[in-house]
């Protein structure tokens, strides 16, 4: 599917880790990043002899591509169905029982292709809803807001705390730059925000396999910096939102995306800095607070993983560390953390493309942050620097960091 070189290497090296991983039979989307590209879904429809097509947005992407979208299949002489998911009293639609079961109300039984046609959240209530019903689905992405349209695992709320549940991925992604470059500047600062926490995650995924042995693949460890950096090195363009910095980010968000889906698991995106805004989150959604964008939550804990990382071994030295496993590779974590840049770096880059560049600005309390620096790493099984922080400390973990050390 892929045309030009950049997209022709990613599928070249994507070829070769799926080899590596052993696993040929996988089933990947189609993937179409380009200009007026829903133009094309009616081809694909009718090609797969998909007749009977469902629509799910909300009221703003239905404007958005919604309606476009109806007219341009029923031109083709499908049948089109619009589903408006209904929001909360924050104005947002959440991936919850109530949108889970209201979704399959409204899908009838000859539904034989689900769209989702809006940013992250819409995915997840359709790629659940699709897998419940047996009816695959396709990504029509409205903004580049985060890297899991391709995931198959959909975050949801249920009885009001949220877990995530293997469900299924997209058949394809249409991702129609027309549309990526007329969304709000926030989602496009949250899509960036996620990819940020690449620096954290990667790190995180490093150390898990110097000290707890957690499986790691190099390749794909590979193609995710390399999505990052390519981001970081376009970042002005992407700022800019035009044709060529939205077309940079939403390949990168696809593309890591595919990397996860490949491994079948989401390490190389997802560590200390996803466990710190998983936390935040749950905070939120027991207040019934407004949520913030995943991306924009990612990208500011990012931000804080990285400085309490590097305050953590630049206070402690070889000596101070009991644990023979750490003290091994003590060197080798070091190196690593202060490879992350620099916490106000990573600031600046956030404030550069329009996004909150702190718990401030997302107007987040210092200590529901430090309950989630000093009690995040246990919402998963899964060894991070976060992790081994917690299990040296004395005591709790401040926050924020003051020039006084770390209890260590
Ligand atoms: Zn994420």
């Amino acid at each position: 599917m892929y045309r030009d070189v950049s997209q022709l290497h990613f599928q070249d090296e994507l070829n070769k880790l799926i080899k590596e991983l052993e696993c040929n039979d996988i089933n990947l989307p189609a993937i179409y990043i380009e200009k007026e590209v829903i133009k094309r879904i009616p081809e694909f429809a009718n090609k797969h002899q998909f007749r009977h097509i469902v629509i799910v947005t909300d009221d703003n992407t239905k404007k958005v591509v919604g309606d476009e979208l109806t007219l341009f299949l029923e031109k083709e002489g499908l049948i089109t169905q619009l589903v408006i998911l209904t929001p909360t009293e924050h104005n947002q639609v959440i991936a919850n029982e109530e949108t889970l079961v209201e979704l399959m109300l409204a899908t009838s039984p000859e539904t034989t292709l689900l769209i989702a046609a809006g940013s992250g959240t819409i995915h997840d209530i359709v790629r659940f809803v699709g897998h419940k019903m047996d009816i695959p689905f396709i990504s029509v992405p409205t903004a580049a807001s985060v890297d899991g349209f391709t995931s198959k695992g959909a975050p949801l709320i249920l009885r009001g705390k949220k877990q995530t549940i293997q469900t299924a991925s997209p058949i394809a992604v249409f991702a129609d730059i027309n549309i990526l470059v007329r969304a709000p500047r926030e989602l496009t600062a949250a899509g960036f925000g996620d990819i940020l926490g690449k620096y954290t995650s990667l790190v995180d995924w490093e150390i898990s396999r110097l000290i707890a042995n957690e499986p790691y693949q190099a390749r794909a460890a590979a193609m995710t910096r390399y999505a990052l950096d390519t981001c970081i090195n376009n970042i002005e363009k992407i700022a800019q939102r035009d044709e060529e910095g939205i077309k940079i980010i939403i390949q990168a968000l696809i593309e890591s995306g595919l990397v996860m889906l490949v491994l079948d698991y989401s390490r190389p995106a997802s560590g200390g800095e996803h466990h710190l805004s998983h936390f935040l989150e749950m905070d939120m959604l027991q207040k019934n607070q407004k949520q913030h964008l995943h991306g924009a939550k990612v990208g500011v804990t990012t931000a804080i993983i990285a400085e309490l990382y590097k305050k953590f071994v630049t206070e402690s030295s070889l000596e101070d560390i009991k644990n023979g496993t750490v003290k091994k590779h003590w060197r080798t974590i070091k190196e690593l953390i202060l490879s992350i840049p620099e916490a106000e770096q990573l600031r600046s880059y956030l404030r550069k493309v329009g996004g909150p560049d702190s718990i401030q600005a997302l107007k987040i309390e210092d200590k529901v942050v430090r309950a989630s620096l000093n009690q995040a790493h246990n919402l998963r099984d899964r060894c991070t620097g976060l992790l081994l922080i917690n299990q040296i400390k004395k005591t709790e973990l401040p926050y924020p960091f003051n020039s006084s050390p770390l209890p260590m």
